[in-house]
């Protein structure tokens, strides 16, 4: 039922042209870079659409690249997909997400979910979930883990996906679909897999007060996934009029930079700590 694929290595151009060539020294600086602990991550929340509390986060990576500067995850992930070392990435940002959280702890009242992406390779291998297991049991006392993945990238083996999707779960893991509504797949298809969310894409976000598309887009995929029992996340909310209009259509959380940007953990720490003081 599902044809439409689309390679996750779709950005990398084979053409051995100055963009190429960006992108092989790109991938050797990538690996070396995960080796050389370069990389880190910062922190967007996700905020409760009735409450209006922070009850969640997602972790971004980001690289500063010693002669190029920063460096978009949307350029490095496909190097890193391309060259065998995703595996890697995926824990270290699982490993670094989880050991960031135990610092933040502290500080919080009430427990946060923790969300990190992965890439559409990590499903189609096994060790994959030999390693997520291997690093769990090492943080017991972990967060609600939610992994976020396109849901192109549930296309190329639906059914091996699905097999890891369900060892994970049952070791834990929610599943989320990021930039719903971008991809090729029907609602229906992907409520028989195990997922537990769905991330409405910011380009349906953004102009939904104006756009009476967009916005009838954002209203019937929530009612659609809130009959089929998924979470509904409004990403890219970034005004106060997207935000009433996430609440007034019952979309259950909001992220964007309406609330906040991503920002380092020692940022998000200092700013639960003026909560306590209050
Ligand atoms: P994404 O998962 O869809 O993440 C959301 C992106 O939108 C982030 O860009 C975030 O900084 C940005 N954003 C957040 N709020 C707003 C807003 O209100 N308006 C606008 N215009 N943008 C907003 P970022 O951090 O550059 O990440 C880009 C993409 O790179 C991510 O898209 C994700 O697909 C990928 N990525 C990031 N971190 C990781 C990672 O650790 N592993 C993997 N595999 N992919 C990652
Ligand atoms: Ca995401
Ligand atoms: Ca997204
Ligand atoms: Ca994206």
């Amino acid at each position: 039922h599902c044809k439409k694929s689309r390679s996750a290595f779709a950005r990398f151009d084979p053409q051995l042209d100055e963009h190429s060539l960006n992108n092989l020294t790109l991938m050797t600086d990538a690996k070396q870079a995960l080796e050389n602990k370069q990389f880190c991550l910062h922190y967007q929340t996700q905020i409760d659409s009735d409450t209006g509390a922070v009850s969640g986060l997602e972790a971004l990576i980001r690289w500063q690249h010693p002669t190029q500067g920063f460096i978009s995850p949307d350029d490095f992930i496909p190097s890193l997909e391309l060259s065998g070392d995703i595996n890697a990435l995926s824990c270290w940002v699982l490993e670094q997400a989880l050991t960031d959280y135990e610092q933040l702890k502290p500080h919080l009242s009430k427990p946060l979910a923790l969300s990190i992406n992965i890439s559409a390779l990590n499903l189609l291998e096994e060790r994959f979930l030999t390693s997520v297991e291997a690093i769990m049991l090492r943080f017991p006392a972990r967060p609600t883990l939610v992994m976020e993945i396109t849901e192109n990238a549930l296309m190329s083996d639906p059914e091996y996906a699905c097999t890891m999707m369900q060892a994970l779960v049952k070791r834990g893991v929610e599943f989320s679909i990021d930039d719903y509504g971008t991809g090729y797949s029907s609602l229906s298809y992907l409520s028989r897999l195990p997922v537990s969310e769905l991330k409405i894409d910011r380009s349906f976000i953004f102009d939904m007060e104006t756009d009476l598309r967009h916005f009838t887009i954002v209203q019937s995929t929530v009612q659609l996934a809130k009959s089929l029992d998924l979470r509904t996340v409004g990403e890219g909310c970034e005004t106060a009029i997207s935000s009433s209009i996430l609440k007034d259509l019952n979309c259950d959380k909001q992220q964007g930079y309406f609330f906040s940007r991503p920002v380092s953990m020692e940022e998000l720490i200092s700013h639960f700590q003026s909560m306590d003081g209050s």
